[in-house]
């Protein structure tokens, strides 16, 4: 990427924060060769299951729209590119249009979080799909209008997360 794009990029990224938050993706799986306890030293919350070491997300690291962990950020985070900044780094978008993505999907993102508060949901250390499913699920504790709605915006954003946003790493970076 050069200078300019990479200067667009960063710029992008601390106005979203989508594959950071736990908006997009509720874990970053650790590659072979990195080191949990390094990261977890640095104050990341770093997580086992079976082989697999991972880290929960929405990420401690996130913090004002940054990585406070950046240079020493895990491989996966440092392959990854969403579909709206690969389209901008090969100029098929320009990085307004990207921006006016990335509020689009702020848009979204904070109907569905709304949703959330009405519906007393204020553990936001979880993953938001997994929020959701708390309110969607419940059907003893929440009224069939609130879980409908949020239904419908959670359906909403992750559209837009899929046609715009979302793409699954590979397992190794090797493979990117
Ligand atoms: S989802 Fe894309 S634009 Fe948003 S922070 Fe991640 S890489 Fe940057
Ligand atoms: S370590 Fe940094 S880049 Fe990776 S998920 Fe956390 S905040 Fe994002």
């Amino acid at each position: 990427m050069d200078a300019a794009l990479s200067t667009a990029a960063a710029r992008l990224c601390a106005e979203c924060g989508l594959c950071c938050n736990g908006a997009m993706f509720h874990m970053v799986i650790l590659q072979p060769g990195e080191n949990p306890r390094a990261l977890a030293a640095l104050g990341l919350k770093i997580k086992r299951k079976h082989s697999l070491a991972y880290m929960p997300q929405p990420c401690r690291a996130h913090v004002g729209g940054c990585c406070t962990v950046y240079e020493q950020r895990p491989q996966r985070c440092r392959i990854f590119e969403c579909r709206t900044l690969i389209r901008l780094t090969k100029n098929e978008i320009t990085e307004s249009v990207a921006m006016e993505k990335i509020r689009e999907a702020r848009i979204k993102l904070a109907c569905v979080e709304n949703l959330l508060a009405q519906a007393g949901e204020t553990r936001a250390e979880h993953p938001l799909a997994k929020r959701c499913d708390n309110i969607t699920s419940d059907t003893e504790s929440h009224a069939h209008a609130i879980r409908e709605a949020l239904a419908a915006a959670l359906s909403d954003f992750d559209s837009l997360l899929e046609s715009d946003f979302r793409i699954t790493p590979p397992l190794n970076p090797a493979d990117a």
